[in-house]
């Protein structure tokens, strides 16, 4: 098992909004979404792997995915894709792994 709990990989539920704050702002500041052909220009923000960000009002075509490069799928152990239109890695997860996805 990974050093992050798998449920809440960036640890978001232990921190406050500060901490959340510069989390983000260290995501934001790591993620590649903007070299990517997938990622539509103008769209508000990236880091679509992090919760509560959302998913992109933009995009809307699914063409790759470069976040197997980006340093933060490293750091934090992400494993899924295309976040930005399939939602967050914890929102990924639980539908594949968790309750959701055993029917509710
Ligand atoms: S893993 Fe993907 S969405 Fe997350 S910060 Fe990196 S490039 Fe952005
Ligand atoms: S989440 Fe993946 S597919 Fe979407 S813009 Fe970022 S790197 Fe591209």
């Amino acid at each position: 098992m990974g050093k992050h709990d798998r449920m809440d990989t960036f640890g978001v539920t232990q921190i406050d909004q500060a901490a959340y704050d510069k989390k983000l702002a260290y995501v934001l500041k790591n993620c590649k979404c903007k070299d990517c052909p997938t990622y539509v220009p103008g769209d508000a923000n990236a880091g679509y792997c992090f919760p509560l960000i959302g998913t992109s009002a933009k995009i809307q075509k699914e063409k790759d995915c470069i976040c197997k490069t980006c340093s933060i799928f490293k750091e934090y152990e992400l494993n899924h894709s295309f976040y930005c239109t399939r939602c967050s890695q914890v929102c990924q997860m639980s539908k594949s792994e968790g309750p959701a996805a055993h029917g509710n």
